[in-house]
């Protein structure tokens, strides 16, 4: 493993550090390190592992897809992703339109252009919120809400105004008819897992209704079963304009997606946007497994029941250095009394769990959404031990 850290210092940039673990090979929720460690996989990969590692059903959709057809660019039709836009329209319950990406950051980058398009010349400006988080591209990073990452790029030639998340009386102010969009998380993920207050999300519909701008939801983290619901704005009641999804959606496949609805369906004209790679037929086969298996397996309840358990366990610890935990299905942030994520990080890593130093004082967990109660279960009974060494 060493060996490899000393490699990828030397032949991969800078901007993510070298991780501390090397990975080998996954089955279901476990991963093993170079060097024959076992742990359990409680972040996914960042929200991205919805079906864990080696599910049978992704393995055999992506095996025999690509044996069939790889690859046809956007010159040719092909019905993996015309079944996989159907499928979440479906989901979505609503009228729309769908646009694939190959990531998050993408779909945001989708989303803007639309939202300009539709808003056309006279909507000058969009509002996003303060410790948002949008994507590392130059349009999604303009409405990321975290001056450290986005400052150092500036500037954007976009006039995104933030305010703070969860005021709406803030919204109110900001949002005018000059304004395009609005850009939210249902709950801020980067930004510490902080769920949008109770009626926020409600408010800022109604603020959109009034003035014209679109409601644009970022549920990149957020959707595909992560909180147990399809969408984290099903749980809300709130319809948005525009949808963006990405991380679990390919269960590790790289896929995206921009969702219109209503008039926002059809905003882009003919030549207005592409990709090359996007909707590939792969990546759609493996989206169309995971939405297969979250749906013939019953994982939405299994994510809320699970979820629930983990939470109340890891709130009946009773450690001083826990200070709660937030979220809501199996999307938990365990918020501590110190700013000791990392030293929880690596004592977790060293009794067989990864999750995710998120900020100071905040850790992450996001795991497969198939982790048993059982696993759950485990970490929650190591976690005294895994806070006494930190
Ligand atoms: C991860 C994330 C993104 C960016 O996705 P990438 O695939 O890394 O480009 C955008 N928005 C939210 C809410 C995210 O969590």
């Amino acid at each position: 493993m060493n060996d490899l850290r000393k490699r990828f210092e030397a032949a991969i940039m800078p901007n993510y550090g070298v991780p501390p673990v090397a990975l080998a090979r996954g089955q279901g929720c476990r991963v093993w390190d170079t060097d024959g460690n076992a742990y359990l996989d409680l972040i996914g990969g960042i929200a991205v592992s919805a079906l864990g590692h080696g599910h049978p059903a992704l393995v055999a959709a992506v095996s025999e897809q690509v044996a069939t057809l790889a690859h046809t660019s956007n010159l040719f039709l092909h019905e993996p992703e015309v079944r996989l836009a159907e499928r979440l329209l479906r989901l979505l319950d609503a009228d729309g339109r769908v646009f694939f990406t190959n990531s998050g950051t993408e779909a945001n980058e989708a989303a803007y252009k639309l939202v300009r398009r539709h808003a056309g010349p006279g909507r000058t400006y969009v509002v996003a919120a303060v410790s948002g988080f949008h994507g590392r591209t130059m349009g999604a990073l303009a409405l990321t809400g975290k001056a450290s990452i986005r400052e150092p790029f500036g500037p954007f030639g976009a006039d995104v105004r933030f305010v703070t998340y969860g005021s709406a009386d803030e919204l109110r102010q900001a949002v005018t008819g000059d304004c395009a969009a609005v850009f939210l998380e249902p709950t801020q993920g980067e930004g510490g897992i902080v769920p949008a207050p109770e009626g926020y999300l409600a408010a800022a519909r109604k603020i959109c209704d009034e003035t014209g701008a679109a409601l644009v939801l970022d549920e990149i983290q957020s959707g595909i079963g992560r909180t147990g619901a399809w969408f984290q704005h099903q749980h809300e009641g709130v319809r948005p304009d525009v949808i963006t999804l990405a991380k679990g959606l390919g269960g590790g496949l790289p896929i995206g997606a921009c969702v219109g609805l209503g008039p926002y369906a059809s905003a882009f004209r003919k030549g207005d946007h592409g990709s090359t790679f996007g909707g590939n037929p792969v990546a759609c086969a493996a989206a169309l497994a995971v939405l297969d298996t979250i749906e013939k397996e019953g994982l939405l309840d299994h994510v809320t029941d699970v979820g629930e358990r983990l939470a109340s366990g890891i709130a009946a610890v009773g450690h001083p250095l826990l200070a709660g935990v937030r979220g809501r299905g199996l999307w938990r942030a365990i918020v501590l009394a110190e700013p000791k994520s990392a030293a929880v990080e690596a004592a977790a890593r060293d009794a067989g769990f990864l999750v995710n130093a998120l900020q100071p004082d905040v850790i992450r967990l996001a795991p497969p959404l198939i982790i048993t109660s059982d696993e759950a279960g485990s970490f929650v009974t190591a976690l005294p031990a895994i806070l006494g060494t930190a």
